[in-house]
């Protein structure tokens, strides 16, 4: 097992040749990334992996996204220390963990109630109170909660949801999420001013599937989405 002075030198090095070298150049996020301890999110079994430039099993079909995705994320919904978050398909916990840092509080859905429990505990570990994690139907977002100043979506819909889009707030809500099947999936940002709402494609990506009521079907294979 190696010593957390190991770790933190792997993390560093993670940020500076997976994140600032490829482009990633906000300092709260790169300071969030340096932080906090990506190999606890990780299974036993993959630990030594940690900060390598890739996904990672989670179990149940699911992954632990890549850093760089992770980044480029965070990096283009544009954090505010005052932002209310939602964020869909919580996974590991680590990405939401990243938000939790980054903002004032943090909504997560996750389907999979053994994925939920563990990341609430490794969250609540790392002393951060200002979250709550929901398990259900993420693709139906967290209408009782609403309106959000950021949303998150970290597994790939069909097309774009409008009840999530009726979630943002009206001053300058934005989402990203991934859209389409794979491999063509497209990495969005939709902005809200008002009843207006433009997007932008960002990047092409591949996450599982969000599995729900706005999402595909429960019988989608995860495994040809490979995140
Ligand atoms: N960002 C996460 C991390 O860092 O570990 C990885 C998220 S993983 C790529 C996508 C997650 O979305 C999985 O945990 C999956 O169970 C969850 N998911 C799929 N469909 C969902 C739904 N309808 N509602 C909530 N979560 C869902």
């Amino acid at each position: 097992m190696a010593s957390s002075r190991e770790h933190a030198r792997l993390r560093s090095r993670m940020v500076d040749e997976q994140l600032r070298k490829r482009g990633i150049q906000d300092r709260r996020v790169l300071g969030a990334m340096n932080v906090l301890p990506r190999h606890q999110f990780v299974p036993d079994e993959h630990k030594p992996q940690s900060y390598e430039d890739r996904p990672l099993p989670i179990g149940d079909g699911q992954t632990i996204s890549q850093p760089y995705i992770v980044a480029f994320m965070t990096e283009n919904l544009r954090l505010k220390p005052h932002h209310k978050v939602l964020e869909i398909g919580t996974g590991s916990g680590y990405q939401t963990a990243i938000l939790c840092h980054l903002a004032d509080y943090v909504y997560s859905v996750e389907r999979i109630p053994r994925l939920a429990d563990l990341a609430g505990a490794r969250i609540g570990d790392l002393g951060y109170r200002n979250l709550d994690i929901h398990v259900g139907d993420g693709s139906q977002g967290l209408p009782d909660q609403a309106p959000f100043d950021r949303i998150m979506v970290t597994a790939a819909v069909p097309r774009l949801p409008n009840v999530l889009c009726a979630q943002l707030s009206q001053f300058g809500g934005q989402l990203i999420l991934p859209i389409g099947a794979a491999p063509a999936q497209e990495l969005k940002l939709i902005t809200r001013t008002a009843d207006r709402f433009t997007t932008r494609n960002l990047l092409g990506c591949r996450f599982v599937p969000l599995i729900g009521r706005y999402g595909f079907d429960s019988k989608t294979d995860s495994t040809s989405f490979v995140s």
